[in-house]
């Protein structure tokens, strides 16, 4: 594939439109359910008085995660902070909290309770906070695939590996057909993984839900061409791809993207080039491959935060990421003379994750002070099972 079929891919429309803010209900969504609940007024000057006073009521019986990407009003009450894995991983090291909230988004609430005990509840502020990329790739487009890659005759040299951003279906299925789970941070562990359990020159890698991450680490990090690469597009009959074209692709990407991470472009990266001087570029592996092979660095999250704790002062950099997280580095290292910038003009919030906001939180932790258990997210146990078996490799991972 060139890299102008993959841009042509990503101008296509997300399949399912985002909602308004939690008000409308979207049963085949991951997100888009009504908050139950009656909210206080985002004008009220006591909200944060509230949220600290209903905190305190609980003590230990709550642990607050913050992903990086909320707000600065919600990541204030966060007993900790990090990427999705970090904070479930945080979650099941705190067995004596019986709450877990979980301010970021649906998947991630999921994989918390996928690796919490039983005993731990954990609690999604907004139900209307989903991913649009996790909802790119739904259980039964999934089935579908597996179909399609059967009557090609490949599926038996086909491993799964999917995106930690993923509904706990897809990770349960990743894990029933022998598959692992990775992050931004392991990708490319995961894929060497993958192609080390059968035949490496006949393995095939079905890659979950983001095309980008699949792809960049494949073609970044281990040497593959772009033409090993093909995108299964599941809105077309058999993917949009012949058998032939499956059985000679090494990696089969899934039609996914990061809506955020997306809307980088090439543009974004000459022009900040021109406008700041010496600036240093670091991309997230979500974003397109023309703008990570223009980039000066590429990382996760937690790879960007460590990267501009260790730059020198002085420096300058270019930051392709969600906004809210830039934003707090640029306040958090503008003392120390690091001179630190959105890499797009555009703002470029993930509108999903803002959907956590000081209302939901504060009505999330009343609720529980009260001893009203709102907004619960569990997964059955079959699904959990299997999710948890796809999550174990990637903890086993070398
Ligand atoms: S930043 Fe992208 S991948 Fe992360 S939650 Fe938002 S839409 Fe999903």
């Amino acid at each position: 594939m060139t890299t102008a079929q993959t841009q042509e891919l990503d101008v296509q429309p997300t399949p399912l439109a985002l909602l308004l803010l939690g008000r409308e209900a979207d049963p085949k969504s991951e997100r888009g359910v009504e908050c139950p609940g009656d909210l206080p007024s985002p004008s009220d000057p006591d909200l944060v008085e509230r949220a600290r006073a209903a905190k305190e009521k609980l003590g230990d019986k709550v642990f607050v995660l913050g992903h990086h990407y909320q707000r600065d009003e919600v990541i204030q009450f966060a007993d900790v902070t990090g990427d999705s894995f970090k904070l479930a991983r945080d979650a099941a090291a705190r067995p004596e909290a019986e709450y877990i909230v979980f301010c970021g988004v649906h998947f991630m609430a999921e994989s918390a309770d996928i690796l919490t005990s039983d005993d731990q509840k954990v609690v999604l502020p907004d139900l209307a906070a989903g991913c649009s990329m996790a909802d790119m790739a739904t259980a039964e487009q999934v089935a579908e695939c597996w179909d399609v890659l059967t009557e090609a005759g490949i599926a038996e040299q086909v491993v799964p590996v999917s995106y930690m951003n993923s509904s706990a279906d897809i990770k349960a299925f990743t894990g029933k057909h022998g598959g692992t789970i990775c992050t931004s941070s392991n990708a490319k562990r995961a894929l060497d993984w993958a192609f080390e359990q059968g035949d490496p020159s006949a393995t095939k890698v079905l890659f979950l839900p983001d095309q980008h991450l699949g792809r960049n680490t494949a073609v970044r990090d281990m040497g593959m061409s772009l033409d090993d690469c093909v995108v299964y597009n599941p809105h077309k009959p058999n993917g949009g791809l012949t058998a032939e074209e499956l059985r000679a692709a090494k990696m089969i990407l899934w039609r996914g993207h990061c809506s955020v991470h997306g809307r980088f472009s090439l543009d974004s990266v000459n022009d900040v080039r021109e406008r700041i001087p010496g600036v240093n570029v670091l991309v997230h592996p979500e974003c397109k491959h023309e703008v990570v092979a223009a980039a000066d660095y590429v990382g996760s999250t937690e790879y960007i935060i460590k990267a501009l704790e260790a730059a020198p002062a002085g420096s300058k950099w270019a930051i392709g990421t969600e906004l809210n997280l830039v934003r707090r580095l640029a306040n958090r290292f503008a003392p120390e003379g690091k001179e630190i910038v959105f890499l797009d003009k555009t703002v470029c919030f993930c509108s999903t994750m803002n959907r956590i906001d000081l209302p939901h939180l504060v009505w999330t932790l009343e609720s529980l002070a009260e001893g009203n258990l709102v907004n619960r997210i569990e997964v059955d146990k079959e699904t959990e099972a299997f999710a948890k078996l796809a999550l174990e490799r990637m903890l086993a991972l070398p």
